[in-house]
Order: structure tokens, then C-alpha cells, then sequence
């Protein structure tokens, strides 16, 4: 022994290795790492065919190598500071990455154990576990959970909670997680019942332990005006070894928006429903009124129609317009309200009521109403009117409730828009272009409505047919356009005469009908006189007087045939009798009635 140094091969022994025996090597590649045996002289003494495989040598030919053989020069001096230390007697524990006899990387761990027997180290055990799959995943979990994380931070409206199966939050990232309360380095780490606040940890439990058993659960929550939606499920390695999730994530998403869009969308439905029912215009206003309230949550909302360059009419508001307040207001630009901001601009408004803010701030403050917001309806071009909401907080309004009552306003002006365009034309359809009353069709609609009603009443309905007299000699001696004008002068002075619940509508040609409620025959008949009176008493214009006859009748008295038919019949005996009078059914026509004047007398020869 010229070295005494067993770090140096050149003194290797040449002693004869003694053979292992078959059934300790069983034993050794049974186990499931690399085994091998170094003496002190680092020659190795024993190794399963793992550790063979690894430095791709044989078992005989490993048998009595020197280390710094099978390792090679660099890896040798690498780890001789860890072999000084094991042959001192200190185990070692060490991770290395090494490339494969494949020339792939391998992640492995080594223990150095020493061997000390009779009190001196004989050798050591060197056991390496290949640890590649694990550090790979690991990384690979690492790489998906700084994915999360940075999906979570730059997502708005957005957080992600990873925890694991302890319930140990892994990742709490995003934006939204201080509206929940919360920063990411207090949930980080730590175990939900340890970190949430009151009674969520026990609430979120059963929702965590269902998500890492593999379903999905979603929730919502309420923070302030903000709607979130929250929803836990598994997560799963990329290896899918592992039929249970280790790990369950929650993401919390902020549906505020999205929720609103959905109430706005339905709400529209049900205008449009409405709409398509052929709803009269102030109905579908009353329903706007009462979704907007809904929709924004405030204290009122109301559609106001402007009505001239400063006037406007509340057409529909939600609660009701109190009985006490004017339906109709009178503006003057200098009124500090929503309303009167958008008849001047326009554009959507928003106020809050000020101490001077002029008479109509006046009054809304007198109401309780702090701040107010409302947004331009164009009905065909023209602005129509306002859709505003009123809050009894000054920050009850904001201006992102503006915009969005802006949005709603002219999807609705749509709905609005087409029952006035409906309305229009249902009033044309309804009403005698020549006298502006009502015609045939129009009176039927109410005659049948009244008898309906006189009938469940078993009230008085009366009706009085009127027929102007000689009316051919009018066009004859004067042209048609003339007689025109005279029709819509007798047209004028009969509904002047009719009260405003009673409908006096032009039947056709030269002949009106007047309907009257809750008048019996004999009243009738003396309200057909004051008519008759009406027409007679006055001249019309270069065509001088005229008269008319008339034929009353009670619903009553029309038992055998319709109300009109009977009316029309004591007119024809009216006439017969020598016009310019009055005649109701079943009853006698009263001779001398005439009162005929001069001028009369002239029309009628
Ligand atoms: P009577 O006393 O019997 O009722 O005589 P009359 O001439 O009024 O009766 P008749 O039914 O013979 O004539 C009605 C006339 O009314 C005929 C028609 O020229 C006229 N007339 C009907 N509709 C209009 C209208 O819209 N404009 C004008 N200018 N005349 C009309
Ligand atoms: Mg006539
Ligand atoms: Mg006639």
C-alpha cells in the first residue's frame, strides 16, 4: 500500500470480489430504486441491475469498479466532498439531474448511507430514486397554477381560489377579491376555517368538498349594487392518475352586467308582448314606468310626453301619481329638473336637486326627491318625451344609471313609437275626417258597449237620430264645398250641445247620431229639442238657416228591433210630419213644433 488514500484508484486491490448470492440479488431488485454498495476503497460491492442499467454496465463488469470510473472525472469531483463526508460518517441527502444512456434528463434523488460496523465506516449505501415523473409534475402543476394566477389578475371582475384537499387556499388571485373582503397573501396558504370571515367557512365547506369529489357547484352573492356568481368544481393533474381531484378551484364572476342585460331584455319582452296586444299607449307608459323602477331600484320613474315647446304631461308613473299632483306641468328652461335638461339638450340628464334649482326642483324636493336622471324618447325622429327615474338619496342616481336608462329609453321609444303609430291610425279609422266626430264604425263600437252596460246597469240609454232638412238644396245652390262647411258647422253646434260623456257621431251623409247615457226617453226627447234649437236658431254663415228633424228612442222602447232602427223610425215621422221637428217612438209627434223663422222658411220653400 504505497497510497493510503482509497480516493485513489491507482492502489486498487486486486483481492478477489466474492460473488453475490442469486437470492440477495432477488432481494435487491426487488426494491424499487437503484442499490448500490461502495467500500471504503469506493469500489463498488454490490448493485441491482437498476443501478447496472443506469450507468449501462453489466453487474459483473460494475463488480470492483472504482467510482470515479463509473462516474466519470467531472461528476467524481463533484461528488467527492459528499463521499468525504458519508466516509466520515454523515449520511447524505442530495438531489441531482443527470442525462439518461437515452440523453434524456432524469430527476433524481440519492442517500448516502454509511456502512459503520466495528467502529470504523466500511463503505456506504448509495440508493437512488428516479424521481422524473414527480418533478416533472410538479412543474408542470407549478406552470398551470402561475397560468391561473395570471389569468386571474388580468381578467376584470374576475377571482380564482385554488385550495387543496385540506382546504388550504393554494392561489386566491384577482381583482375582485377585495370586493369580497379579502387580499391574496391572508388566504394564501391558509385553511379556510382559519382565514374566512364568520360563518362562510362552514357555509363553503360542503360546496369545496363536493368540488374535490369531482362536481360542479354554483352560487351567488350579493355584494352591495353587485351580483357575482360564483362557481367551485375539481381540478385535475395533467396525468388524470388520480380518480379524485387534489386540488378544487373557484371562480367568482362578476354577472352584474350581464344579469342586468338579461332584466333588460325581458322587460322589453314584455313591453313588446304588450305591444303586440294592441295595449293603448298610456298602458304600455305604465308599464314602462313600473319596469324602470324595478330595473334601477328606485324610489319613482315616470314617462313624460312633452306636449309643446315648454310644456309636458305625465303620461304613466310608478308608484301612481298622487291624485293631488298635476298631471300637466309648464316649464321655463330655467327649471333645474331632468325633464326640462333633456326637452333643452336632448341628451340624457342628470340633476340633483340643488336649493335653487327653480319651481319644478322645488317641487321635487318638497317630495322628498334628492336626484333625478332621465333620457330623450324620439318617436319618428321627434323627441317625444322623457323616460326619468327620481331617488330619495342624492347618490341614488348615478351616471352609470343614466347611460343605462339612456340604453332602455331607446329601445323602448320603439314600443312607444309604434302604439302612437297605432293610435293614429285607429283614431283615423274611428273618426269622420269632415266633422272630427266619431264615425259609423266608431259609434257602433260604443252603442254596442253602452247597451252592454245600460243592461248589467239597468241604467237609461237613449239615442236620437238627426237629419238635416232640405241638405240637397244646400249643394245645390251653393256647391258641395260649401254644404261641407255647413255639415261641420251642424257637426260643431251638436256636439256642443251633447254633454261630454254623451257621443254624437256622423252616421253618414247628412245624418247624426247622439248617444245618451243614463238618459230616458222623455229627457232625450228635450235634449233632441235643444238641438233642433241649436241648428235653427243661428244662421249659417251666407247659406242662412236651416233646420233639422230628429227621431228619439229608448233602449227600453227598442225591444222588437235596434236602438238606431227605432230612432231612424221617428225620424222618417219627423219628416213626415213636416220636418224641423222632433219625434220620439211610440209616441205621438207633436204638430206645431215648427218655429220657423224667415230666413227658414227660405231654405225649406
Ligand atoms: P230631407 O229633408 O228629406 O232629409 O232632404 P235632404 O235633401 O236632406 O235629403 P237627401 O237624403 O235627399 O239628400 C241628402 C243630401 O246630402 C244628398 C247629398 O248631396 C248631401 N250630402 C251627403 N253627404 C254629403 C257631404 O259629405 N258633403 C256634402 N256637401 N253634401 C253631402
Ligand atoms: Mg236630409
Ligand atoms: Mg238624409
Amino acid at each position: 500500500m504505497t497510497n493510503p488514500s482509497p480516493l485513489n484508484r491507482d492502489d486498487a486491490g486486486a483481492s478477489p470480489l466474492p460473488v453475490i448470492p442469486a437470492q440477495l440479488r432477488a432481494v435487491l431488485n426487488g426494491i424499487p430504486a437503484m442499490v448500490g454498495y461502495w467500500d471504503s476503497g469506493l469500489r463498488s460491492r454490490l448493485a441491482n441491475d437498476a443501478y447496472c442499467e443506469w450507468f449501462g454496465l453489466e453487474a459483473q463488469q460494475l463488480n470492483g469498479m472504482h467510482v470515479r470510473d463509473v462516474l466519470g472525472d467531472v461528476a467524481f469531483e463533484a461528488t467527492l466532498p459528499l463521499i468525504e463526508r458519508v466516509l466520515a460518517g454523515e449520511a447524505q441527502r442530495f438531489e441531482r439531474s443527470l442525462v439518461d444512456a437515452a440523453g434524456k434528463p432524469r430527476f433524481t434523488e440519492v442517500t448516502y448511507t454509511p456502512d459503520a460496523r466495528d467502529g470504523a465506516v466500511q463503505g456506504y449505501f448509495v440508493v437512488v430514486t428516479d424521481v422524473t415523473e414527480r418533478v416533472l409534475a410538479d412543474r408542470r402543476r407549478q406552470r398551470d397554477m402561475d397560468q391561473y394566477r395570471a389569468l386571474a389578475r388580468s381578467v376584470p371582475g374576475v377571482f380564482v381560489l385554488l385550495f387543496d384537499a385540506e382546504l388550504r387556499y393554494l392561489i386566491a388571485e384577482g381583482q375582485e377579491l377585495e370586493t369580497f373582503g379579502y387580499r391574496t397573501e391572508e388566504l394564501e396558504g391558509r385553511l379556510i376555517q382559519d382565514v374566512l370571515k364568520g360563518d362562510l367557512a362552514s357555509e363553503l365547506e360542503p360546496r369545496y368538498r363536493a368540488a374535490l369529489a369531482g362536481k360542479e357547484v354554483s352560487w351567488s352573492r350579493q355584494i352591495g349594487h353587485r351580483t357575482y356568481r360564483l362557481k367551485a368544481g375539481p381540478v385535475y393533474s395533467d396525468d388524470g392518475a388520480e380518480a379524485a381531484a387534489a386540488t378544487g378551484m373557484v371562480v367568482a364572476v362578476d354577472v352584474t352586467e350581464r344579469l342586468q342585460q338579461q332584466q333588460v331584455w325581458e322587460a322589453l319582452h314584455e313591453i313588446a308582448t304588450a305591444v303586440a296586444r294592441n295595449a293603448a299607449p298610456t298602458d304600455i307608459s305604465e308599464r314602462v314606468a313600473a319596469i324602470v323602477r324595478e330595473l334601477f331600484n328606485v324610489d319613482s320613474a315616470a314617462v313624460v310626453r312633452f306636449t309643446g315647446a315648454s310644456s309636458a304631461e305625465i303620461v304613466a308613473m310608478a308608484p301612481a301619481l298622487p291624485p293631488t299632483l298635476s298631471r300637466r306641468h309648464i316649464f321655463t328652461p330655467n327649471d333645474e329638473s331632468a325633464t326640462v335638461r333633456v326637452a333643452l339638450t336632448g341628451k340624457p340628464a342628470l340633476v340633483v336637486y340643488g336649493p335653487e334649482g327653480g319651481p319644478a326642483a322645488e317641487q321635487m324636493r318638497a317630495g322628498g326627491f334628492q336626484s333625478a336622471a332621465a333620457a330623450p324618447v324620439r318617436v319618428r325622429g321627434s323627441l317625444w318625451g322623457v323616460v326619468t327615474l327620481t331617488s330619495k338619496s342624492s347618490t341614488g342616481v348615478t351616471e352609470a344609471m343614466m347611460e343605462r336608462l339612456a340604453q332602455f329609453a331607446e329601445l323602448v321609444e320603439i314600443a312607444i313609437g309604434n302604439t302612437e303609430a297605432r293610435t293614429d291610425l285607429e283614431l283615423q279609422a274611428t273618426t269622420d275626417a269632415l266633422s272630427g266626430l266619431p264615425n259609423r264604425r266608431a259609434l257602433e263600437l260604443h252603442l254596442s258597449e253602452q247597451i252592454a252596460l245600460a243592461g248589467s246597469r239597468g241604467t237609461h240609454l237613449s239615442a236620437v237620430v238627426l237629419d238635416i232638412d232640405h241638405f240637397k238644396r244646400v249643394n245645390d245652390t251653393h256647391g258641395h264645398l260649401t254644404g261641407d262647411v255647413v255639415l261641420a258647422a251642424v257637426a260643431a253646434r251638436l256636439r256642443a250641445v251633447a254633454r261630454a260623456e254623451e257621443i254624437v257621431a256622423r252616421f253618414g251623409g247628412e245624418e247624426f247620431v247622439w248617444l245618451l247615457p243614463g238618459t230616458d226617453g222623455a229627457e232625450a226627447l228635450r235634449a233632441a229639442e235643444r238641438a233642433r234649437e241649436a241648428i235653427a236658431s243661428e244662421p249659417f254663415g251666407d247659406v242662412g238657416f236651416l233646420t233639422i228633424s230628429a227621431g228619439v228612442c229608448e233602449q227600453r222602447d227598442a225591444a222588437a228591433g235596434s236602438l238606431l232602427d227605432c230612432a231612424d223610425r221617428a225620424l222618417y215621422e219627423a219628416k213626415n210630419a213636416g220636418r224641423n221637428r222632433t219625434s220620439r217612438y211610440g209616441h205621438a209627434t207633436p204638430a206645431g213644433q215648427e218655429q220657423a223663422r224667415p230666413g227658414a222658411e227660405g231654405h225649406t220653400g
